[in-house]
């Protein structure tokens, strides 16, 4: 039987790679890998190595999470190394447990490698630290999958009225029902937003607004991408080392 390294690829510059992911991936008999893992990485494989796409976009999935534990178990059954690669990290929004744990009660072992998130290097890589002395004490990570409207949210809105840095991840197309009910809240509608897309490639465009007009500003903006919201996100217009 094979081991499963559930391997974060990081946020697209192939440079982020850890690594021990390459070591693995170098070593690799199969690969399972989706859309956000920058296909470049492939490039490292050993002659012979086989590719599993089961391609996934926020949220939209190309095969139902239950058909690819299936195919990583399957893999892992008639191979020595599987390396299951996943955008950024495994256990942010990755679903990398899910995986771990449909592994671990079919008695297959497996390793996490954990990558460089989105949720911060992308940020980053836009000049906006998450986290800034005087400005931003914390930063939350946090699903913008899930419709603000609906009747029983799990996200607590209600936290989110101080000025510390958020982090939404599959957000841009509920990008003014996220902004509308953080002034919903009593947010400043001129609080600061930015949305960032392809962060960390050649491709990554950032867009600057506030509450009130960054949907008009970013709407269109290609995925993948991401919204902040926070104090932090003024300190672009010095910390912009990327794209400018
Ligand atoms: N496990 C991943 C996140 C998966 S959820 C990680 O740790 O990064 C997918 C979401 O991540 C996308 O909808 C987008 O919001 C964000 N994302 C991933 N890569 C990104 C990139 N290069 N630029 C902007 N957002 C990105």
């Amino acid at each position: 039987m094979g081991k499963v390294y559930l391997t974060g690829a990081g946020p697209g510059d192939i440079e982020l790679l850890t690594l021990k992911a390459a070591r693995v991936i170098k070593k690799a008999d199969i690969i399972i890998y989706d859309r956000l893992a920058n296909p470049e990485i492939l490039n490292m494989c050993k002659d012979g190595c086989e590719f599993i796409y089961v391609g996934k976009e926020d949220g939209k999935h190309i095969l139902p999470q239950n058909e690819i534990n299936e195919v990583i178990y399957k893999s892992a059954l008639k191979s020595g190394i599987v390396v299951r690669l996943k955008g950024g990290d495994p256990f942010v929004f990755g679903r990398g447990g899910e995986e771990g744990a449909y592994l671990r009660e079919r008695g297959i072992e497996f390793e996490v490698i954990p990558g460089i998130t989105s949720a911060i290097s992308v940020p980053a890589y836009a000049g906006i630290p998450v986290t800034h002395r005087g400005i931003s004490v914390s930063f939350r990570v946090v699903t913008g999958h899930e419709a603000p409207n609906k009747e029983v949210s799990q996200i607590p809105w209600q936290n989110f009225k101080t000025d510390d840095t958020i982090v939404f991840l599959m957000g841009l197309h509920n990008l003014d029902k996220i902004a509308n009910k953080l002034i919903e809240i009593g947010k400043p509608k001129d609080f600061p937003v930015a949305v960032i897309s392809r962060g960390t490639t050649k491709d990554q465009k950032t867009v600057v607004g506030t509450l009130q007009d960054i949907y008009e500003k970013a709407k269109d903006l290609p995925t993948p991408a991401l919204i902040v919201v926070g104090k932090v996100v003024n300190l672009r217009d010095e910390l912009n080392w990327f794209e400018r």
